[in-house]
């Protein structure tokens, strides 16, 4: 479904509610109106004949009159029924509208992830396959130098790689979802960041990784494999969503809580989508005009993970330029 046929719908939807409510109240007016001219009706009715009987009876001893006075409680009884029944039927309509937006927009949700999904990953599946493809019919046409042989080689490893990679983030993100136990171990978190940081800046020779880190070992009790992705995927990002030579800063703090901030100098994400780069798929901008290589599945993992290490993860902008992640142990 299009966003702007979605909208409509929505549009249309408060609409409804907008004048069902209208309606709602203006027939419950009309109600009271209406009950209490039959109220008047009747007290007129039982004056005549109280005068008939009695012609000196006063309006007050009137009023005092049982049957004038079970009159005016029955009628105050109906007039408090015809305004708790509009209340309970509009409190009703606000749940079922709210209830039925709700469901409406998780399935818009799931229809744009549905449709990210067979863009990202059809694209992501198809261009490895395509090149490992090419390569091996290269070289069962040709005889290739040594060295051509080498280039096709490694290509053909890369892809191997950029494959390996998609069907792994594939198998993760499902068993985030349902299957995942984290294993909970005191690990000092100043190594698996060292570490992470040299394994990381072997494969990317271009980038700086600062590290701001206390001195001392902080030990924090989490999931080694989990946090170990969570820092690879934004160190990760950080480098390939970047114009300018990439640097990434990386500063481990104790207090209040602990908490882990990577920030880079890249392109920065805009306001409107910071919400959305933690949704499965989702990639900024146009899949078609996107450049760099991607499933929108990183973010989500790390989201994810987050969650069930019991942490809390932000996105600000960085200064001057690029993206800060905040997360809270
Ligand atoms: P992928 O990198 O496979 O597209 P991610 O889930 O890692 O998927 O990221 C989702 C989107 O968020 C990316 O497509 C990118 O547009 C944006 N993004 C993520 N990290 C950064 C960053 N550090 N700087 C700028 N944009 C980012």
């Amino acid at each position: 479904m299009t966003n702007k046929r979605s909208r409509r719908i929505k549009y249309l939807s408060y609409g409804l509610f907008f004048y069902l409510i209208l309606a709602l109240t203006w027939w419950t007016l009309l109600l009271i109106v209406k009950n209490n001219d039959a109220l008047n009706a009747k007290v007129e009715l039982i004056k005549i004949v109280a005068y008939a009987q009695n012609p000196d009876i006063t309006q007050e001893a009137f009023m005092q009159q049982a049957n004038v006075v079970k009159l005016k409680s029955d009628y105050t009884k109906q007039r408090n029924m015809i305004i708790g029944e509009a209340a309970v039927f509009i409190v009703l309509l606000f749940v079922g509208i709210f209830q039925i937006n709700k469901s409406f927009d998780r399935e818009v949700d799931a229809a744009n992830q549905q449709r990210n999904f067979l863009l990202s990953i059809t694209h992501e599946l198809k261009s490895p396959l395509a090149s490992i493809k090419l390569i091996l019919q290269t070289f069962m046409k040709r005889t290739l130098p040594k060295e051509k042989k080498e280039d096709l080689l490694n290509s053909a490893l890369t892809e191997t790689n950029r494959l390996e990679n998609l069907v792994n983030d594939l198998l993760l993100s499902a068993k985030l979802e349902k299957a995942f136990t984290p294993h909970f171990e005191d690990i000092p978190v100043n190594m698996l960041i060292e570490h992470s940081v040299l394994t990381l800046g072997n494969s990317h020779p271009n980038a700086t990784i600062n590290l701001n880190m206390p001195k001392d070992d902080l030990m924090l009790s989490t999931d080694k494999e989990g946090l170990y992705t969570i820092i690879k995927n934004l160190i990760e990002n950080g480098i390939k969503y970047n114009t300018n030579k990439p640097e990434i800063n990386i500063e481990l703090k104790e207090s209040p809580k602990t908490s882990l901030i990577i920030s880079d100098n890249g392109i920065g994400i805009p306001d409107k989508d910071k919400v959305n780069v933690f949704k499965k798929f989702y990639r900024i901008g146009n899949e078609d005009t996107r450049k760099t290589k991607g499933t929108g599945l990183g973010l989500y993992i790390v989201k994810e993970f987050v969650r069930v290490l019991g942490a809390t993860i932000e996105v600000e902008d960085n200064t001057p330029a690029g993206t800060k992640f905040i997360i809270e142990f």
